[in-house]
Parts: structure tokens; C-alpha cells; sequence
């Protein structure tokens, strides 16, 4: 995929879901989608599936998480999980999708785009069941022109930076060749903020300049790097840092209109969840590895990830979400915690991938 260090959070569309903070505003929010999703909590189902679709990727991004040796836990490293082509892969994604039954799926690896043969057929059957599907790539081989006819597919580019340090940190996926790649598309760029991006003065916001200007460029996402417990990296922010990041999209975001990053979400940034049983995305996500049966827990990061110092844009997004109150008296966060239990004690359980 290109999950960047930590940016699953562009694994799950805020907006197509309903949960971007545009949706929030008086009643604009789309309730139904919520209600969707409340509804498949409540049947002992995650509403949304993530697969990481191939083990292989051309890159070695520094700080991945999808090649940390605890990523999967037990079953080993990703690089050594048996994974599915052919016809075997595009019949077990549809398998999963015909027993999940999600509202949304997320298609990343690896990099999924080593497996477009089988995405060919493979989108245009989900499009067909009317799912929802983010699809994250690094755009270092070309997207499939055809793609451009499905309504239903959500495409995001990951950018590590401008491009002296990206082409440094994801080269063969360079400016050049995302650049050649995107062009005709229309989709969201997605940027990861590790500590190195906050050094020099200005940088984000030379970086949304760049991506702002880009026809093909619809939304411009922000995470913050999610660092692993016991980790000591370059990427990782200190507090100051994440006080600093934030203040610098809430200016940003004032000013360049393509940056999608809700108020809420980014205050959500410096109160992630305490842990993933606080987590509406790690408990409403079911997040399945490359040979269609492993899990990811406890959410896409998979290993053992700093809850405190979750950086993902889409868990903030739902943390904002889950304080908002429906009708001015129910949190939303109450009511998925509550579907789930009433569906635990039904006895459905869905959730387990294999
Ligand atoms: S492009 Fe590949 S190496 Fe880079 S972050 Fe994504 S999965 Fe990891
Ligand atoms: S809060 Fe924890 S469980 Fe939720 S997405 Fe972040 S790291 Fe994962």
C-alpha cells in the first residue's frame, strides 16, 4: 500500500462514511450511515473491513508498520505470510465481503497495486455490491485508467513530505513517477507528520500549497506518526511536537480549502482513545492480513501501538464523533458501545476472520 509510517488512517474515507466533521455540523451529518454501521455493531459485525491484500511491495519505507517484525504477532512477518493471486484472491475477498457483509472495505498491503490483474476484476464486482472502498497505493505503478469509472472507489495517494525527502524516504514511488501515475485520476493525497516534517520552518504549508494546486488532488489528509510501545525513532513526536502539529493544521486548514481535516479530529489529536477497547475505529474495524484468514489487532497498526500517541486521522475523526451527542443527549460513542454489547450477549459474533 504504501501505509506510510502509521497512515492507515487513510485506510477508511471519512467522508464517503459520514464521519468527516462536515456531516457533524446542526444536521448535516448523515445519521443514516451511522445508523448503518450501529446496525452491523449490533449484529456482531464490523462495519468496516480492512485487508491488506499482498504481503509485497517494491518500497522499504523507514518507520512502515506493515514490516515491523510484531506487526502480526504470532504469525510472523508479513513478508512471510502465504498470500493469494489469481483467481484465489479475487474469490476470497468476495468471500470475506459476502460474510462480513461491511459498509466499507479498505484495499492496502503491501502495495496493492502489484496485484491490479486481479483488482480489474476484483473492483468492479465490489462497485457492483455497492461497497464503499478506500484503496491507499504509493502510485509507483500506474493506476489503471478504467478505475476512473467506478463510482464507488475512494483512491489515496500516501506523500512523505516534499519531494527531496519523500523521493529519499519511498523511492522507486518518487514525485516523478506519482506524478505520471495520478495524472487523469482524481483522488486524495495522504501525508503522515513525523518529527522531521515539523522541523523546518513552513513545510506543511509548502507541502498543501503543492498538493493544493494539483488538479487531480480532491482532499489533502494529515495523520500524525503512531509509534509502537518501546519504540525510539526519528519519526516519533514528543507532546510539544503534537501541540505544534496541530496548531499548525488549524491555520492551515483555515487557509487552503482541499486540506479535509475536521476541528474535531484534530483536537481528537491530542486526546486519542487511552486504548483500543476506547477505540470506535479498532472496535468496528476487522482488519484481515494477506492470506485472507490472519487478524490485525488490536486495529490496522497491528503489534502493540501507543494508544496515547495515536496519530491516525480516522480514529480522531471518531473519537470527535463518538462525543458529539445525537438529539443533544446520547453520545454516539455510548451507542456503538452499547450495539456491541447487546450483540455480544445475542450471541452473534462476526468478528473473527478465519
Ligand atoms: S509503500 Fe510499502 S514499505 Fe512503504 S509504507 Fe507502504 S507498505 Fe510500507
Ligand atoms: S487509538 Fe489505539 S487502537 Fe485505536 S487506531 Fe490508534 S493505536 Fe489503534
Amino acid at each position: 500500500m504504501h501505509r506510510g509510517m502509521g497512515d492507515a488512517a487513510c485506510e477508511f474515507n471519512p467522508e464517503v462514511d459520514g464521519f468527516g466533521d462536515q456531516k457533524m455540523k446542526g444536521r448535516s451529518w448523515d445519521l443514516s450511515v451511522l445508523i448503518r454501521a450501529g446496525r452491523a455493531v449490533l449484529l456482531g459485525r464490523q462495519p468496516v473491513l480492512s485487508i491488506e491484500i499482498t504481503r509485497e511491495c517494491p518500497l522499504r519505507c523507514p518507520g512502515c508498520y506493515a514490516f515491523e517484525p510484531g506487526h502480526l504477532g504470532k504469525a510472523g512477518p508479513l513478508r512471510q505470510l502465504s498470500d493469494l493471486q489469481g483467481e484465489a484472491l479475487v474469490s476470497g475477498v468476495l468471500e470475506l465481503v459476502n460474510r462480513f457483509r461491511p459498509v466499507h472495505v479498505s484495499i492496502v498491503g503491501g502495495e496493492p497495486l502489484v496485484r491490479y490483474r486481479e483488482l480489474n476484476i476484483l473492483l468492479p464486482q465490489l462497485s457492483g455490491l455497492g461497497v464503499e472502498v478506500q484503496f491507499v497505493t504509493s502510485a509507483v505503478l500506474p493506476i489503471p485508467t478504467s478505475w476512473r469509472e467506478l463510482p464507488n472507489l475512494h483512491l489515496a495517494v500516501s506523500v512523505d513530505g516534499l519531494q527531496p525527502e519523500h523521493d529519499r524516504r519511498r523511492a522507486p514511488a518518487t514525485y516523478e513517477r506519482i506524478l505520471k501515475h495520478i495524472a487523469g485520476h482524481r483522488l486524495n493525497v495522504h501525508c503522515t507528520i513525523t518529527r522531521q516534517l515539523l522541523k523546518p520552518p513552513g513545510y506543511l504549508e509548502e507541502f498543501a500549497a503543492f498538493w493544493s494546486e494539483r488538479e487531480e488532488i480532491r482532499k489533502i489528509w494529515f495523520s500524525l506518526y503512531t509509534p509502537q510501545e518501546g519504540e525510539r525513532s526519528e519519526e516519533r513526536l514528543t507532546p510539544q511536537d503534537r501541540v505544534k502539529a496541530v496548531e499548525e493544521l488549524s491555520r492551515l486548514r483555515a487557509r487552503f480549502k482541499k486540506i479535509d481535516l475536521p476541528q474535531g479530529a484534530l483536537e481528537s489529536y491530542l486526546r486519542p482513545p487511552a486504548s483500543p477497547e476506547e477505540c470506535i475505529f479498532a472496535q468496528t474495524t476487522l482488519c484481515v492480513s494477506a492470506d485472507l484468514a490472519t487478524r490485525i489487532t488490536p486495529c490496522q497498526f497491528g503489534g502493540n501501538p501507543v494508544c496515547t500517541e495515536c496519530g491516525c486521522m480516522v480514529s480522531a475523526g471518531l473519537v470527535a464523533i463518538g462525543r458529539h451527542k445525537v438529539a443533544g443527549l446520547i453520545r454516539v460513542s455510548d451507542i456503538y458501545s452499547f450495539s456491541r454489547r447487546l450483540g455480544e450477549q445475542l450471541g452473534v459474533d462476526g468478528r473473527t476472520a478465519a
